[in-house]
């Protein structure tokens, strides 16, 4: 599962394409604070976990406001806030540490190959459990998913909502699920 999606350029591909229609999206419905006219304000990010030929480059798109100048940033199946790893690492890392015990070396092999230190990952954990349970996102979106997970399993118990035949569908559902979650309010709707 992991091989298949970490460093998979067609994957990042794909999710850079959900972006696009998530930016256009945004782009269409109007400044956020003022319902004024957006233009592209768009940034390079260089998150860790990609792989080395990213096309097309690396960048959150967002969005300034010509008439308040404040600025919009979409809903993002790539970007979760300003964590320096893809939402595709954080959510895959974090749901093969779910107490899955006897998988303990490849967790641990993974996060040597991505560089993800260990107090890294226990502080996604926290968030998940904590923070992540507690966002207004959540609390609307967990309807969605009667019953709803077990939040002290989270991300892996979302995961495993999503079904499909492939690992990397399964996943770009649940970031896709997850996508709102930085982005602007409202955008859930669509
Ligand atoms: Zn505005």
């Amino acid at each position: 599962m992991i091989s298949e999606i970490i460093g998979n350029s067609r994957f990042e591909a794909f999710l850079e394409s959900i972006d696009s229609d998530l930016a256009a999206r945004a782009k269409s419905k109007g400044c956020t604070h003022c319902g004024g006219t957006l233009h592209s304000a768009t940034y390079p990010r260089k998150p860790r976990g990609l792989s080395d030929c990213v096309d097309p480059p690396n960048r959150r798109r967002s969005f300034c406001c010509e008439t308040c100048r404040r600025r919009t940033t979409p809903a993002s199946v790539r970007f979760m806030g300003r964590r320096v790893y893809t939402a595709t690492i954080v959510v895959l890392v974090s749901a093969m540490d779910e107490g899955v015990t006897n998988r303990r070396i490849d967790i641990d092999e993974l996060r040597g190959t991505l560089g993800v230190h260990r107090r890294t990952l226990q502080r996604w954990r926290r968030w998940w459990r904590t923070v992540f349970t507690a966002t207004p996102f959540w609390s609307v979106a967990r309807a969605d998913l009667m019953p709803p997970p077990d939040t002290t399993a989270l991300p892996a118990s979302l995961l495993e909502r999503f079904v499909g035949p492939e690992a990397s569908m399964r996943l770009a559902q649940c970031l896709r699920f997850l996508a709102p979650l930085y982005g602007p309010h409202g955008d859930r709707a669509c």
